[in-house]
């Protein structure tokens, strides 16, 4: 086990996770679209508890859409930082473009390729691809 770290745009939020992900999953949803603005969200899959904000709590800021899980971004730069359901649910995703260090990868589901955007090429990564989630 190690831990990685992370921080939004305007450097208020700072937070650590312990890895290895569960999983590494590029979603392609209409939600993550929406919130990322681009083709998706790029996610390590944690627990919660796996996650400490170390700076800038009071700055994090969670919605729950009426449909799907909650996200969590810095509500001064609107950075993209949790989804799943942080803090309340067991397991999680980081948003692997919130982290310092790039992530070396790989990825290793595609989710919602169904809702591709038209000029969005998914990339010869050897991951599996899913119309809507991953099982
Ligand atoms: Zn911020
Ligand atoms: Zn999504």
């Amino acid at each position: 086990m190690s831990e990685l770290t992370g921080t939004c745009l305007c450097g208020g939020v700072r937070f650590a996770v312990r890895v290895p992900f569960e999983r590494v999953i590029v979603c392609h949803c209409a939600s993550c679209k929406k919130i990322s603005g681009g083709g998706g969200t790029a996610n390590g899959r944690a627990r919660s508890s796996d996650i400490t904000i170390l700076e800038g709590d009071e700055q994090v800021t969670t919605y729950q859409p009426a449909e799907g899980s909650a996200k969590s971004f810095c509500s001064r730069c609107g950075t993209n930082l949790f989804g799943g359901g942080w803090p309340d649910s067991e397991q999680c995703s980081v948003r692997l473009s919130a982290l310092d260090e790039p992530f070396a990868g790989p990825i290793e589901s595609h989710n919602f390729v169904r809702s591709l955007a038209p000029w969005e090429v998914l990339p010869d990564d050897g991951a599996e691809r899913n119309d809507v989630r991953a099982p």
